[in-house]
């Protein structure tokens, strides 16, 4: 958890400066609730978060004097109680395997270590992984993926460059049902410049999924980075459009400030959150725990 600490350091500097801002010592009037609306929005928690923050706060406190630590222990409180519902680890449950969870999200946003991280974490807990390379536009995107898998020694299924994802994603599932693989982890492409481009293959990628079996893809996750602040919001937004989310990932909570935009995507799409990326090496994965990141972020 110290890691985790760390991960969030700059998010929590940043809300506690702009909190402990607000109050001296000081009765919580409209006012002061104004400034820790405002506070929380600078923060990145976004104004719907923000909004329900300063409502439970008038609701219990207001006319009452607070002090900044006390302010610090209601908002991280109220924190939780957003993050609480959605926090929901990636659990490895489908009959008949393997489990086929797609991975989408913009390039960038730190996909395909994600995946290896993911294959990381699921083999720790003794599940058989398997990688598909369907981002199939970018070389580099394959080469990267298959440096990830020989290095923690999980077998990848990649074509060519150029070459169709759906096919890559058949063959996938069918290696992966006669290994007896427990999870199939499936890297697609994410270049959002051409938004019908990119609903059509992934569209495919599901069409040739749910021939093999109606119930995959089993997970879609979405990889979010944190560093971009509100734009990680938007592109929510264009995921549940394109491809259907059941769930997200955010990475780069370590070095970023933004870290609050966790609490807003949280309060506005109320999707499980499974994990956060707190670095970039292969433990840099971790459960998404919302008491622990509700105490650290504020
Ligand atoms: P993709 O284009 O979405 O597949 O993104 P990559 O997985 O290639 O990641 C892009 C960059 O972000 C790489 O340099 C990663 O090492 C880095 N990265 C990914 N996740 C994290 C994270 O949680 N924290 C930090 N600091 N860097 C990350």
């Amino acid at each position: 958890s110290n890691r985790l600490f760390g991960g969030f350091r700059k998010t929590s500097e940043k809300l506690t400066e702009n909190l402990t801002a607000v109050v001296g010592t000081a009765k919580l009037d409209d006012a002061t609730l104004d400034d820790v609306e405002d506070a929380l929005i600078l923060s990145d928690l976004g104004p719907s978060a923000a909004a329900r923050i300063r409502a439970k706060l008038a609701e219990q406190r207001f006319g009452l004097e607070i002090t900044p630590q006390e302010l610090k222990e209601a908002v991280a409180e109220e924190i939780a109680s957003i993050l609480r519902p959605v926090a929901k680890p990636l659990e490895i449950t489908a009959f008949p395997r393997p489990q086929v969870i797609l991975v989408i999200g913009v390039n960038g946003s730190g996909k395909t270590t994600t995946i290896a991280k993911m294959a990381h974490l699921f083999r720790e807990d003794d599940y058989s992984v398997m990688l598909a390379a369907g981002d199939t536009f970018r070389a580099a995107a394959i080469g990267q993926l298959a440096t990830w898998a020989e290095r923690i020694d999980v077998p990848l299924v990649r074509g060519a460059e150029g070459g169709d994802p759906a096919s890559i994603v058949f063959d996938a599932v069918r290696a992966a049902t006669d290994q007896g693989i427990d999870a199939l982890v499936v890297d697609t492409a994410g270049r959002l410049q051409n938004k019908r481009e990119l609903m059509d293959e992934l569209a495919k990628i599901r069409r040739v999924l749910g021939r093999i079996n109606p119930e995959a893809p089993h997970d879609v996750v979405l990889v979010l980075d944190a560093t971009n602040g509100q734009n990680a919001l938007a592109q929510i937004d264009v995921f549940k459009e394109v491809a259907g989310v059941t769930g997200l990932v955010m990475t780069k909570l370590d070095g970023t400030a933004r870290g609050g935009v966790l609490v807003a995507a949280a309060e506005q799409y109320g999707l499980p959150i499974h994990a956060i990326g707190v670095g970039e090496k292969i433990d840099d994965l971790r459960p998404f725990d919302p008491e622990l990141v509700a105490r650290v972020i504020a």
